[in-house]
């Protein structure tokens, strides 16, 4: 199981640059880059610095985030989106990055769970058609909140599979997952190789509906049922990798390299039990 960090989880006070530099001193395995610190980053380098950055260390890129509301969007705000992608697609191409996050839409109006299936999957279809000549595949992270169009993993999961697309898979993320009681028999039943992302954190025990991502907490910190996470992924057949993500506004006013390494401390001593 290769170990990831997740630039939210420095969000407020860090660049790209900086991140990666302590993700590289502390042994991480893969980043995912945020979309912002990304741009504020080629404001001031070229991709191609980038790239050389990648070439020469030990850490790899692996996943942008995110393309965010891709679904009942208006004509610009569309516009917006398919330009991100394209714009992800063509550093991804250059720093071999081939996996984008997309996050589907909150408070859409009162519309069914058919109806939001058949508008996130012909939206994924679209996406997934502007991607495939990248070789880029579309992570699709539902999210935990009770205004979300998709909010557990069930749901998710359902939606991949109708888009039945080889570039289009699921985000597994322990926080979405526990903030809107997912179910374990669904992760049971999902093809392993159909989980392109997974997030590992944890949060305060606040009922469900009301958690947030600022009571976001470190791996094992909180009240997260992870063994039960990890223990399933074990089980299917998962092992590709965890990416630690958090959102707290108390990490982010730490040094940056504590919550780094913190990141990673936290991460391995609850995964390596279930993957050594
Ligand atoms: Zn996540």
């Amino acid at each position: 199981m290769k170990i990831a960090f997740n630039q939210a989880t420095t969000m407020k006070n860090s660049t790209l640059k900086t991140d990666l530099e302590y993700c590289e001193k502390h042994g991480y395995d893969l980043i995912e880059i945020r979309l912002d610190k990304l741009k504020d980053y080629l404001k001031e380098h070229a991709a191609e610095h980038l790239k050389q950055f990648f070439d020469r260390g030990r850490i790899k890129p692996f996943a942008f985030n995110a393309l965010e509301f891709i679904s009942f969007r208006d004509e610009a705000g569309y516009r917006q989106i398919v330009d991100d992608l394209k714009f992800l697609c063509e550093i991804g191409d250059v720093i071999d990055c081939k996996k984008i996050i997309v996050v589907p839409t909150f408070d859409v109006g009162d519309y069914t769970r058919m109806q939001i299936q058949d508008e996130t999957v012909r939206v994924l279809h679209d996406l997934s058609d502007r991607a495939q000549p990248y070789g880029v595949s579309l992570a699709f992270e539902f999210v935990g909140y009770p205004n979300c169009s998709v909010n557990t993993f069930g749901q998710a999961y359902d939606i991949v599979k109708a888009a039945d697309r080889d570039n289009i898979g699921v985000v597994l993320d322990c926080f979405h997952f526990h903030a809107m009681n997912s179910r374990l028999d669904d992760l049971r039943q999902a093809d392993p190789a159909k989980i392109f992302v997974f997030h590992i954190d944890d949060c305060e025990d606040l009922p469900a509906g009301a958690l947030r991502d600022r009571h976001r907490v470190w791996p094992g910190h909180g009240c997260v049922n992870l063994d039960a996470i990890l223990g399933t992924l074990r089980e299917i057949g998962y092992s590709d990798m965890v990416s630690v993500e958090l959102f707290r506004p108390e990490y982010w006013d730490w040094d940056i390299e504590r919550t780094i390494r913190t990141g990673k401390e936290t991460t391995e001593s609850i995964v390596r039990k279930y993957f050594p």
